[in-house]
């Protein structure tokens, strides 16, 4: 049996207590700091209802976490990405996950649009009624977006988007592949999502 993580395995993100160095920039909500986890390493191993990918403009496949979700996902997922017309900077085309322990894929196309990507990558599964979401740091490999900057984009439009919608999503996972990303958003974490 492969590995995989049910949501209930991956545990809610626990600030760091007695961290001063990072202040508050929202307030305390202990109903969003349920819905957050962080979680160190494979997207692909996430099952969940939806994982987002940092695909390209062709849906077509290419290195990185794109190249991990099609590879673990098998040709299907190609397949189906071939009849979508390609996705746009910024928006998010969903597909079925196949071989995946996820339930659906949602491929999005980053670069400076970064927090449109983020939007996008909670908006589109909402919109399909899903509840569990993971993303990848989205631009921040080949693309080259530096990777501080890039989690505060994240933190900051998934606060903002469960402000909003609190009551559409249950779970969002940031998924940290490299140790130094896991890093940054555990300093981080406290600014967007602090603990009571
Ligand atoms: P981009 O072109 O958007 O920068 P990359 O795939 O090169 O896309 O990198 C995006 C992020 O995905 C990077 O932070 C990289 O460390 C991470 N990553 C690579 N493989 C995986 C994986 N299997 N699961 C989760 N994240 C991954």
């Amino acid at each position: 049996r492969r590995e995989m993580y049910r949501v209930d395995f991956i545990p809610l993100e626990k600030s760091p207590s007695g961290d001063s160095s990072c202040k508050p920039r929202y307030k305390v909500n202990e109903q969003l700091n349920k819905k957050i986890s962080l979680f160190s390493g494979d997207i692909t191993k996430l099952e969940i209802d939806a994982i987002a990918n940092a695909a390209n403009k062709t849906l077509l496949g290419s290195g990185g976490v794109d190249g991990a979700i099609h590879r673990g996902a098998g040709p299907l997922l190609r397949k189906e990405c071939g009849t979508l017309n390609g996705c746009e900077t910024g928006e998010a085309k969903i597909t079925g996950a196949y071989g995946l322990p996820a339930k659906y894929v949602i491929h999005t196309v980053g670069a400076n649009t970064l927090r449109n990507c983020y939007y996008n990558c909670l908006h589109t599964p909402t919109k399909n009624h899903l509840r569990t979401v993971a993303s990848p740091c989205i631009s921040t490999g080949v693309y080259g977006y530096p990777p501080d900057q890039a989690v505060e984009v994240a933190l900051r439009t998934v606060r903002e988007y469960l402000e909003q919608n609190h009551e559409k999503l249950d779970r969002v996972i940031f998924c940290a592949f490299l140790k130094s990303d896991k890093e940054l958003y555990e300093t981080m974490l406290p600014a967007y999502f602090p603990q009571g």
